[in-house]
């Protein structure tokens, strides 16, 4: 089957000689996977979208292996190029019968190496041998000289052939073997731990990976002795923070390169997008990752062979005479997938494969080495598991620990009898040592040390940092601040507190309300945008008056047949009525059509809702009196006169001014020097000077919080200067300093940190005492708060001009029908008149006597009459124009003009 035959031979060369530029377009790839496994089937929806293949998939239920057979038959009857398989296990073995009878591709993403030398398949999951070599390599590394390989039940021990070779081979080297069957493997590991076996290689699918290692540690196998190999590529897709700090070590492998993939993030990021969930790249499974793989081998082959796809059927022994030629080359296409390069042996195995080592840490996975080509490197040594727990390393030593007597982070405690050793001191620091001594189990010694170190000229250190660097300490535990050059003198653990730089300062005497505080209530945007809102919907009102048929009013009603009509929107009545609305108290004007109607009532709701908003926070700016700062921020506090302003001595604050940049903090540095009142030893004495005297303190944010508890006249001004933290000081290269971190990490995980802070920051030591300040400041009603209103004045306007618009349209229809002009006519004439927005008279237009306009074109005298009812609108527009009203036939208008102009509200 796997030679070529002439036909075959003559198809390859046709294909050779075509270069396909859109490879997967109308070719169809089929796709097998279970119900559950909706990973996959988004996986295979997206790749073969990706690619331009059309897709077809069946699902099958787990257990149902019978119905597989007939999904094939199904699917290659669509004229398939081939199967991706996602079943795996006795289900494939059903799809490979049928795909070698009809020789349609079968690609496989699991292990499995039951049909090694069959013709059709190709399996993109490290063979079976690749794995071998690497555990053997991994084994001998490891210094192992026994172990279990623990296997679940069903699954085939072929990745670890060569390891019972070595038990074989090597004398000295015990190898045994356990099958985990059913759904407890307790037994058999209970088994294991009375057998006193230390070291296992478990061979299981990645979805019992969680059970084993739950199970394992129940019956206490993940402990310090013991040491584990998973060979599944998906142990480190899984969340093992709760195996992380029992002292186990868990090794295993990864395929798929994180670190600069980016074609994996862009995969990740795309497959998230179809499902609908926020993976990480390291989150996704192995085989989800092949299934991208898997059609990017099609694609790249149907680059390079041409082929007819035909459909098949499995009544006939038709077989599909492509099929054999593009598999060949899809087994010799050298390409690369998100899964590294695709390299595949003569039976469709992939080979070559590239691993990453990884490690389970109490640090978190750490990547330690790779398999490449055959050769194991780590990069680390892999220590010794006793080395790695704290039990061996700290455990029952006593160190020296030195802190400070800062509130609240070390204090001298107050008791009638005389204290003693640690008991002399209590505070946030001195409880965070006893809690981390309780996880590491060591013994401590304080020591008081109030000073954390400076860098002097000669290079000499003083302080905490010179007692740790000469080895008088061990370490250093306080407001120690995390800076450059301590981190260049000792060490740090990870931080325990972030803060900042900020200015602490007295509260200001409170000041009497400002004469226009009631234009105060609104900020100047939405006055502005209230007076613009007023001038536009004058505008409109006068437009949408105009150009609204009902608007035109007769003006004496006793007249039945006027020659005028009025209309109440002129400038002045319109805003009238806006002013009117405002100021609450309305006005005569009331408007007739429905579009005027709505834009009035919009108005008003507009109005009610400014002037309950005004009224309701006016009062507080009439009676609230305001704290008037100084100054805001450091810049003007430099500026100030008055304020002197100051830090600790020898802290990392003053250091932070003396190394900056910038230019004002540089002058601000000169100032505290000079003045050496303004620098102080204790923060509490700057605590004191700031509530006497006009003295800004430059603090650490977290003080000044512990401050403003206790000295309810105090208060932060402005953002904080920078970012930092603390941190425990420690010799450089620590031995201990892993096991602190992840103690520490351990503890703010648990919230316990947070604990303590609001203990010693709220509770403890007149903490809590000026209760939750009350931000008394009235907030301004800003744009943002009533952009709401404007909005629906906004839409109500246009709903409005969009209404009348149809009715002065409807208007201009009827008057072209009823005096036989054209519409386009009409509408000019209207338009014109409404947008000359003057006059606020119109005459009425009577049908002459002889018809049409057309009808009159010949009569002079009627074109008299119309070249007059046109002057008298024109001049109707321009009210000082009187020619008209002496015309005896308008008679009776000119009495209507009269009224008309009495009911003008100017
Ligand atoms: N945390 C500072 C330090 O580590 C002391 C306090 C300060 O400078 O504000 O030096």
């Amino acid at each position: 089957m796997v030679c070529l035959t002439g036909a075959m031979g003559t198809l390859l060369w046709i294909g050779l000689l075509m270069v396909s530029a859109g490879a997967g377009a109308d070719m169809t790839l089929g796709g097998i996977f279970y119900e559950d496994d909706v990973d996959m089937q988004s996986a295979f929806n997206l790749s073969t979208r990706m690619y331009n293949f059309t897709s077809s998939m069946r699902t099958v239920q787990r257990g149902q292996i019978l119905e597989v057979s007939e999904h094939v038959c199904d699917l290659v009857k669509e004229g398939l190029i081939g199967i991706i398989d996602g079943t795996g296990g006795r289900s494939s073995e059903h799809i490979q019968a049928v795909c070698d009878m009809l020789e349609v591709p079968h690609v496989l993403v699991q292990h499995n190496d039951l049909f090694t030398a069959n013709w059709s398949i190709l399996n993109l999951y490290p063979s079976g041998e690749a794995y071998n070599t690497a555990l053997e390599k991994l084994i001998i590394h490891k210094g192992w000289q026994s172990f279990t390989v623990l296997y679940v039940k069903g699954h085939i021990l072929g990745r670890v052939d060569n390891l019972f070779r070595l038990g074989n081979e090597t004398s000295d080297m015990i190898v045994s073997v356990r099958e985990l069957s059913g759904e407890d493997y307790r037994d058999v590991l209970i088994e294991a731990k009375e057998s006193e076996f230390t070291n296992f290689v478990v061979d299981c699918p990645s979805q019992n990976i969680e059970l084993v290692l739950n199970h394992s540690q129940q019956v206490g196998l993940l402990a310090d002795e013991h040491s584990y190999i998973f060979l599944s590529p998906d142990l480190f897709t899984l969340d093992l923070t709760q195996y992380r700090y029992g002292g186990v070590n868990v090794t295993g492998f990864r395929l798929m390169d994180l670190k600069q993939n980016k074609k994996m993030w862009e995969y990740t990021a795309d497959l998230n997008e179809e499902t609908g969930q926020t993976r990480e790249p390291e989150e996704i499974k192995t085989e989800v990752v092949l299934i991208h793989d898997a059609v990017k081998v099609f694609y790249e082959a149907l680059k390079k062979v041409a082929v007819e796809p035909q459909e098949l059927s499995c009544d006939n022994y038709d077989s599909w005479a492509y099929g054999s030629s593009l598999l060949n080359f899809m087994r010799t296409n050298k390409i690369n997938g998100i899964t590294r390069q695709l390299l595949f042996d003569g039976f469709g195995q992939r080979t070559n494969i590239n691993l990453e080592i990884m490690e389970l840490t109490p640090a978190g996975n750490q990547s330690i080495g790779e398999f490449n080509n055959g050769l194991l490197d780590i990069q680390r040594p892999v220590l010794p598991v006793a080395q790695l727990t704290s039990e061996s390393i700290m455990k029952n030593k006593t160190f020296i620990v030195l802190i400070s007597t800062t509130a609240p982070y070390g204090y001298i405690k107050e008791s009638l009898q005389e204290l003693e050793g640690n008991d002399r001191y209590e505070g946030f620091t001195v409880d965070l040592i006893e809690e981390l001594s309780k996880l590491l189990e060591f013994s401590y010694e304080f020591r008081e040390q109030n000073k954390y170190g400076t860098l002097y000229a000669n290079g000499k250190w003083d302080g905490m940092v010179a007692e740790i660097m000469d080895e008088k300490a061990d370490f250093g535990i306080c407001d120690f601040t995390i800076t450059s050059d301590r981190q260049r003198a000792i060490d740090f653990s990870v931080p325990f507190m972030t803060l900042g730089i900020g200015i602490l300062y007295k509260e200001p005497s409170k000041q009497p309300p400002e004469m226009f505080s009631f234009m105060a209530v609104f900020s100047t945007e939405v006055w502005i945008w209230m007076l613009f809102a007023q001038i536009g919907l004058g505008v409109v009102m006068i437009f949408v008056g105009r150009i609204s048929h009902k608007e035109w009013q007769n003006p004496v009603p006793c007249i039945e047949d006027p020659d005028e009509f009025s209309n109440q929107f002129s400038f002045a009545n319109s805003v009238w009525l806006i002013i009117g609305s405002v100021m609450q108290q309305g006005s005569e004007i009331a408007p007739i059509a429905l579009a005027p109607r709505m834009i009035t009532s919009v108005w008003w709701f507009f109005t009610m809702v400014m002037v309950a908003s005004y009224t309701g926070t006016l009062v507080a700016f009439l009676t609230v009196e305001k704290n008037v700062l100084p100054f805001t921020n450091v810049e003007e506090l430099y500026r100030h006169k008055s304020i002197s302003y100051g830090a600790k001595k020898d802290g990392s604050t003053i250091n932070f001014f003396r190394d900056s940049k910038n230019e004002i903090y540089q002058k601000m540095y000169s100032k505290m020097k000079s003045n050496p009142g303004w620098l102080v030893t204790h923060n509490d004495i700057a605590v004191s000077i700031a509530e006497e005297k006009n003295y800004a303190a430059f603090m650490e944010s977290t003080s000044i919080e512990y401050y403003k508890e206790r000295h309810c006249d105090l208060l932060q001004i402005g953002e904080l200067l920078d970012t930092k933290s603390y941190g425990i000081g420690m010799k450089k290269g620590s031995e201990y300093k892993k096991h602190i971190d992840d103690a520490l990490l351990t503890l703010k995980e648990r919230g316990d940190i947070q604990k303590l802070k609001d203990i010693w920051w709220k509770e403890k030591r007149g903490g809590g005492k000026c209760g939750v300040k009350r931000d008394e400041e009235q907030k301004q009603l800003t744009l943002r708060n009533m952009v709401g209103a404007f909005v629906v004045l906004g839409v109500g306007c246009l709903l409005g001009l969009l209404i009348s618009t149809l009715d002065m349209l409807w208007g201009v229809f009827k008057r072209s029908l009823k005096y036989q002009t054209t519409f386009q006519y009409e509408l000019v004439e209207e338009l014109k008149f409404a947008l000359t927005f003057s006059g606020d008279v119109k005459p009425v237009r009577r049908r002459l006597t002889e018809g049409s306009s057309e009808a009159l074109a010949d009569d002079p005298e009627a074109k008299d009459e119309l070249k007059s009812l046109r002057s008298v609108r024109s001049s109707d527009t321009h009210r000082t124009h009187h020619s008209h009203s002496h015309s005896s036939r308008h008679s009776s208008r000119s009495q209507s003009v009269a009224f008309a102009r009495m009911r003008s509200y100017d």
